[in-house]
């Protein structure tokens, strides 16, 4: 359920409601941002009679929320979540772009590609330092080294950090380097992991799992959500189907649904999404034009010889060369990309 509060409420009327919601055993979540006041109702087994809220000071309405996600459901919050990754804005009014290596490899390598991606008008850096590998004897990351590798690369770029985290025993310290903590596809139903994560204040990249539903990367959202941590953004990434021409399928329908069903950003992985080098600017291309808030790219300085995802890895040519198509793509749907804040995009070299 959905308390909506009146547009003048006071701090105690709101404190009321949630010690009625408390008082039945159940857990009041403060919408964060909302234009509104109000207040989600989560942990009732049964739908809840309104008039236990509406007959409270200061309660314009209370709403039943018909998804089995409440709290990352647009019936909770129309307007589209923000997050604030320092200073660059995910599922706002521009498009951001995070590129980079899939593993960190080492210092030239990951300083190489942030600059390369920093000057083709990249806003956020990605690079994996606890890499899950489905072989374990193909490279596994960096780990701490690769951390403090990443830092030095936002350090000299100004580009923060998305990195994925393995598993709830190195959460504390990726959480340490980290400016947003991605899920990776295979951990996204890894329910420990999600509800440290609701814990944390560092914003989420959950990525959906390689067979997963729709509905079920919203539950997934939804835990973290429900354990506090309101800023998680849904990445689409292909999903498995009976197609072997291509790494992944991408499910691009995913994009509007998600963006319809959900408040929450939504960002498109074109790279493990088709998973074939010339093929990810078209499926690049294609996001933004359905609409997405964001795009992650895997750049290598040098594909052929990546220790994971070459295949798929543009070199930083290549990304250059798509930045300058999104570019357009993005300014078409009213939706220009991000540039780094207090910087102009620097004009990307003609080559
Ligand atoms: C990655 O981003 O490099 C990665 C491992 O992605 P996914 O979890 O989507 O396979
Ligand atoms: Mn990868």
């Amino acid at each position: 359920m959905l308390i909506v509060m009146k547009p003048r409420c006071t701090p105690d009327e709101v404190e009321q409601v949630t010690e009625r919601v408390r008082s039945l055993g159940l857990t009041p979540h403060p919408i964060p941002g909302a234009q509104r006041v109000a207040i989600g109702i989560t942990g009732n087994k049964g739908p809840l009679e309104p008039e236990l809220f509406t007959t409270l000071p200061g309660v314009a309405d209370a709403l039943r929320v018909s998804q089995p996600f409440k709290l990352v459901s647009r019936e909770v919050k129309e307007e589209d979540t923000v997050i604030d990754v320092g200073g660059v804005k995910v599922g706002g009014d521009h498009v951001v772009v995070m590129a980079g290596p899939c593993s960190v490899e080492s210092r030239e390598q990951i300083l190489e590609a942030a600059h390369a991606v920093r000057a083709a008008g990249a806003t956020l850096l990605r690079g994996g330092a606890y890499k899950p590998r489905t072989s374990p004897y193909e490279f596994q990351g960096l780990r701490e080294e690769g951390l403090k590798l990443l830092a030095l690369a936002r350090e000299q770029t100004g580009l923060k950090v998305v990195t994925e985290v393995k598993d709830t025993e190195t959460l504390p310290l990726v959480a340490e380097y980290a400016d947003v903590l991605q899920v990776g596809a295979r951990n996204m139903q890894n329910f420990s992991l999600l509800e440290k994560l609701g814990r944390t204040d560092k914003p989420v990249l959950l990525k959906r799992g390689l067979s997963a539903t729709l509905k079920e990367l919203l539950m997934a959202a939804e835990y973290i959500v429900a354990s506090g941590n309101h800023r998680v953004m849904l990445c689409e990434r292909g999903i498995r189907t009976f197609e072997t021409m291509t790494r992944n399928t991408v499910d691009i329908n995913a994009v509007p649904v998600l963006k319809t069903l959900s408040h929450l950003p939504v960002v498109l992985d074109p790279s493990h999404g088709v998973g074939i080098r010339k093929h990810v600017p078209a499926i690049a291309r294609a996001g933004v034009a359905a609409g997405a808030d964001a795009l992650v790219i895997e750049v290598h300085p040098c594909p052929e010889k990546a220790l994971s995802d070459g295949q798929q890895s543009l070199t930083c040519g290549e990304f250059e060369g798509l930045m300058r198509q999104v570019e357009q793509i993005a300014r078409a749907v009213g939706k220009p990309l991000s540039t780094l804040a207090g910087t102009a995009r620097p004009q990307a070299k003609r080559r």
